[in-house]
């Protein structure tokens, strides 16, 4: 497994290599832009190469973009809609320059709409995406805590976006662990996570899954918060993420861990990874 933080960007696009560099990373995730603003800066010619040189002489791969919070894929509302689709192509088309691998998003929520509402209108946006945009970079959906009315907490529900969208080549999925957790999967034992791996299996595929975020959960099984927690601190515990690590099913996948790692303070939450 190649192990990352989700790392800032201080300034033009290679500071998030760098910032990697400094925290140890094997792999990166950053945001494409502000995450909580709508419009995205443009990578210039120079950016691009400065980005390209740093990513290949650190060794820093994959490097995945996670799109921002507005992001609403089965909003209601067209405007939201509209600038969801915008915001995820710009995504797409950054990684492109960028040569990052993928944009992993979460998918949204129906707002009362109902889930059928919900999944197709992501199937919507993520054909769109692909229509506005071309290249290599995929889309990854992100599984999600199940609060509120967010679309992404079943596998089954994973397979119906996919099956609504015509499973393009280009889309994937996301796996975090805090979430899936939350969501109601027990993923504390071996039997849970291969109980987890068989539904993936089933309703899209094990090939489709191309990113983990790696963080324990705060909020206890079922609970529907997304409230990450140091590896081995959290509700989920050190011997499931011992038995991730090492699962031949995941071994080739980049494990993004999302929590503050800046201050002297905080957990080496990679090393910890690394030692199991
Ligand atoms: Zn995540
Ligand atoms: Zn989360």
């Amino acid at each position: 497994m190649r192990f990352g933080y989700h790392v800032g960007v201080s300034g033009p696009p290679v500071s998030a290599i760098l910032n990697g560099i400094d925290t140890g990373c094997d792999a990166i995730q950053m945001f494409p832009g502000s995450p909580q603003q709508w419009g995205t800066t443009e990578v210039g010619d120079e950016e691009a190469l400065e980005f390209a040189e740093a990513k290949r002489s650190s060794g820093i791969d994959p490097v995945l973009l996670h799109s921002i919070y507005l992001v609403n894929m089965a909003a209601p509302s067209e405007q939201i809609f509209k600038r969801s689709v915008a915001s995820l192509s710009s995504a797409l088309q950054k990684a492109e320059r960028l040569g990052a691998a993928a944009v992993i998003t979460h998918i949204g929520n129906h707002k009362g709409e109902g889930e059928e509402y919900g999944v197709r209108r992501i199937a919507g946006a993520v054909t769109e995406c692909f229509e506005r945009t071309g290249g290599e970079a995929m889309l990854l959906l992100e599984t999600t805590a199940g609060a509120g009315t967010s679309i992404g907490n079943t596998f089954e529900q994973f397979g119906a976006v996919f099956d609504a969208s015509g499973w393009p080549a280009r889309l994937g999925f996301c796996m975090d662990t805090c979430h899936v957790f939350a969501a109601g999967y027990d993923i504390r034992t071996p039997e849970g996570i291969e109980g987890v791996l068989e539904e993936m299996e089933r309703f899209i595929g094990l090939d489709r899954l191309r990113a983990i975020h790696m963080n324990d959960s705060k909020g206890e099984l079922g609970s529907h918060l997304d409230r990450h927690a140091h590896i081995g601190e959290g509700e989920i515990g050190l011997a499931a993420f011992s038995y991730i690590v090492n699962h031949p099913a995941l071994r080739d996948l980049p494990a993004i861990v999302e929590l503050p790692h800046e201050s002297p303070e905080d957990p080496d939450d990679l090393a910890l990874l690394r030692s199991l």
